[in-house]
């Protein structure tokens, strides 16, 4: 009779080779062990089979001392640990290339270097050069059926697998058995030692050959960090992320203009007077639309151009975008060059609607001052556009590429335009650029192409909100033909001379 509870059950799995011999050696070397309580299972892998608290696995060319078990017991009984890794003296059968080599001393590197508990990766590579001791490896049961490591599937990976676990680890230095490398071909432990070398050759020409492609590919790749670094500069989640609302949405009243600057992006300085006059009658469809759609979720509502104070009567356009959106900011915005000479019923519409009168100070020859106090006389907000009113308009240069080769994500994220809403002829459109692309087409006999997918009808039946939102946070398939990244900034101002150089980064003619 066993006393179990001082001498718990250990299944010594023994793993027979070809060779009587051997067989029979290992076979002795465990029967006579002087620990009381082991149970032999021979010739399987499948740990299920231990009835044990403890398993050690042997292998045909192993030889156990008679107190290798007994010595591993009484240190696993004092302690919680789930694996012991032990020496193994390692030499050659011939008997003229022994030499030492030890289990413990392989294994012992990374956990003397991170501690037994602190023990936190180890990477299969990381242990190549150590072969794998299978007889030298004593393990709590328990832990290997909490970690499913109940099978020895490859037995030269077993310990590896088994320490990917972070079992709570100890190493003895003690000598505690022989392991017999035999050199002759055929000789089972030899193959899988030599197999394991090979796997490490392969491993080591994978990762070489993905230094090579790490070299080749060093410029796209470096590309590709700028270009991420790039887009978490501009915000790029802020960008992509659908709001509950549209913060600006502009309406041209018509399309050209009285001043005709240098690459407007608009392209209101190539548009002709008759191109575009806004009916009020499809104004009122328009925006009482865009209110229900939105549920009149926009923030800043723009009457716009083009100049639109050359649209012959803008009071009824100012009368109505209030009627509609009663709580939106609504901005007038224009040059200016038309101001002096509105009449008092422009100013006072403007302050009983509500319309903050919003000019462009560009370096024109424009009566501020007068145009100031007429504001004030009426009582008619009035502020300038974009910090005109305290610093010099200046004009950027925001490149189109006529052959659309860009990537539209990456335009899109890069541009300064999103968020610049136009709502033209009873579609919404992300930004100027594709709204009114027409009239750069026409100019210079370009067919930069906008399809359905670059705008979006709000007149389509079922239309709701959170799709009128989502598309506006969404690239274009017309943003291909934006350069973003290549806009400059802080160009002198000055009127247009037409040249497509103006909008690209092609020669001037
Ligand atoms: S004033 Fe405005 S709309 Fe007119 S050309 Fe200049 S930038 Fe374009
Ligand atoms: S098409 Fe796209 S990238 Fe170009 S201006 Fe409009 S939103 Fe920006």
């Amino acid at each position: 009779m066993q006393d179990n509870d001082k001498n718990p059950l250990v299944s010594v799995f023994v793993i027979l080779g070809t060779d009587e011999n051997y067989n029979r050696a290992i076979l002795d070397s465990i029967e006579s062990q002087t620990y009381p309580n082991i149970e032999i299972i021979k010739n399987s892998y499948d740990l299920h089979q231990a009835h044990g608290d403890y398993v050690l696995i042997a292998t045909s060319d192993d030889y156990y001392g008679p107190d290798t078990i007994s010595g591993l017991m009484a240190g696993l009984l004092e302690s919680d640990l789930d694996v012991v890794l032990f020496n193994m003296e390692r030499h050659m059968e011939s008997g003229d290339d022994s030499r030492w080599s030890d289990a413990a001393r392989h294994y012992a590197f990374p956990f003397r270097a991170y501690g037994i508990d602190g023990f936190p990766y180890i990477s299969p590579q990381f242990m190549m050069q150590t072969n794998s001791y299978l007889g030298a490896c004593f393990l709590r049961r328990n832990f290997l059926v909490r970690h499913n490591l109940m099978r020895i599937v490859r037995p030269n990976a077993f310990i590896r697998q088994v320490l990917m676990h972070k079992p709570r680890t100890y190493t003895m230095t003690s000598y505690m058995g022989v392991h017999t490398v035999r050199p002759m071909v055929g000789a089972q432990n030899e193959n899988d030692y030599l197999t394991q070398q090979m796997a490490d050759f392969r491993f080591l020409y994978r990762y070489a050959k993905s230094l090579f492609w790490l070299w080749k590919w060093r410029e796209p790749i470096k590309k590709l960090i700028f270009d991420f670094a790039t887009m978490s500069n501009v915000g790029i989640l802020n960008k992509l992320r659908p709001r509950k609302y549209i913060s600006q949405c502009s309406i041209h009243l018509v399309d050209h203009c009285n001043l005709n600057c240098k690459s407007c992006s608009h392209f209101s300085c190539l548009a002709r007077a008759g191109d575009f006059e806004l009916k009020l009658d499809d104004f009122r469809r328009d925006i009482r639309r865009l209110h229900r759609v939105t549920r009149g979720r926009v923030r800043i509502l723009e009457l716009y151009g083009g100049e639109p104070l050359l649209h012959p009567n803008v009071l009824p356009f100012m009368k109505y975008a209030r009627r509609t959106f009663r709580r939106a900011t609504i901005r007038f915005i224009t040059n200016g060059i038309l101001l002096p000479q509105q009449k008092p019923e422009f100013w006072k519409t403007a302050h009983k609607y509500k319309i903050l009168i919003s000019p462009t100070k560009y370096p024109i020859n424009v009566d501020w001052a007068s145009v100031t106090e007429t504001a004030n006389k009426y009582r008619a907000a009035l502020d300038f556009f974009g910090g005109t009113g305290y610093c010099q308009k200046t004009l950027y240069h925001k490149p189109l590429d006529i052959r659309g080769t860009q990537n539209p994500a990456l335009s899109f994220i890069n541009c300064q335009h999103t968020g610049c809403i136009n709502l033209y002829k009873g579609r919404l459109y992300h930004c100027p650029v594709a709204a009114y692309i027409k009239y750069f087409n026409r100019q210079f006999g370009t067919r930069l192409k906008l399809t359905p997918m670059d705008s979006l009808d709000i007149h389509e039946v079922g239309l709701r909100p959170d799709e009128v939102f989502d598309f506006v946070a969404r690239p274009i398939p017309f943003c291909r033909y934006c350069m973003s990244r290549a806009t400059t900034r802080g160009h002198p101002w000055e009127t247009t001379k037409k040249d497509i150089s103006e909008w690209t980064l092609l020669r001037k003619k």
